[in-house]
């Protein structure tokens, strides 16, 4: 299935000024390695530092060097002291209902970032999140390992499968993406882009997939919390306590009542990113 897009819409990608500098040390490197003596090992040197500044920052997710990319909520949502609480991989049928009780019970509410793949296994749980108040947001089709590799064609692919999964389950068509352990490559931002999908990261996480203990992930969660803070959790492949319970499970209430007790409130990303 070829996607052919009016050339106005290729055009309004804005291309960021790294791609852009990228592309001159590409032309430059290749013009002066060809015309001037003896300069090749300095062009190839020149295109080899530059690859890896790239690779650099699509392995750092916080980077906004490949496209836009949010790592904290607007003025406007520290103004109303708001928070984003994000939760990865599920929806899990034993992790999930248990993390909503925890949220209804301290009155806050989050953002899931849904493998749609999961959804589709369990589409009951899936309108459940949406009907208590929190919102599901696109995570891609299979949370695939290689997906920082993939082309503009795999992208594609996994992301507009995942949307229309979505959508045809909850009802809500996703406007926020993340990538698996927030990894990526050039290719991406132009995807999101033309599919009109927010890039966000998060301003800290707990490694809560690795770390199995709940003060460790608290406190990486914690330290410093402020209004306008995106926080990262797991519902999804969560490391287990010393008793075997999901981290997320212990963690999440400490931090709500941390989220009360300094007068800030946790809304989905819809709300927290609306001005
Ligand atoms: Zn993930």
């Amino acid at each position: 299935m070829s996607q052919v897009l009016p050339i106005s819409n290729r055009e309004s990608w804005p291309w960021p000024p790294a791609i852009q500098a990228s592309a001159l040390v590409h032309v430059v490197a290749l013009g002066a390695g060809l015309f001037v003596s003896g300069a090749w090992p300095w062009a190839i040197g020149a295109l080899v530092l530059n690859h890896a500044v790239i690779t650099a920052a699509g392995l750092t997710p916080r980077s906004s060097l490949l496209g836009p990319n949010v790592t904290r909520l607007p003025a406007s949502a520290v103004a109303r002291r708001e928070i984003a609480i994000t939760i990865d991989d599920g929806p899990d049928p034993d992790v999930t209902p248990k993390v909503l009780d925890l949220l209804d019970a301290h009155g806050q509410r989050a953002t899931f970032f849904c493998i749609a793949e999961r959804v589709l296994e369990h589409p009951a749980l899936a309108r459940e999140i949406i009907a208590r108040g929190h919102s599901i947001q696109n995570h891609t089709a299979r949370h695939r390992h290689n997906f920082s590799f993939l082309g503009p064609r795999g992208f594609a692919r996994e992301i507009s499968r995942a949307q229309q999964v979505l959508e045809e389950v909850t009802g809500e068509r996703p406007s926020c993406f993340r990538a698996p352990a927030g990894l990526r490559n050039p290719f991406l931002a132009p995807v999101l882009h033309r599919m009109g999908l927010s890039l966000i990261s998060w301003t800290r996480r707990g490694f809560d997939t690795r770390e199995g203990n709940p003060a460790t992930v608290l406190s990486r969660l914690t330290d410093g919390l402020a209004a306008g803070d995106i926080l990262l959790l797991h519902d999804g492949h969560a490391a287990r306590t010393a008793l075997g319970q999901p981290v997320i499970l212990e963690a999440l209430p400490k931090l709500l009542a941390r989220v009360q007790a300094d007068g800030l409130r946790a809304v989905t990303l819809p709300e927290g990113l609306s001005t």
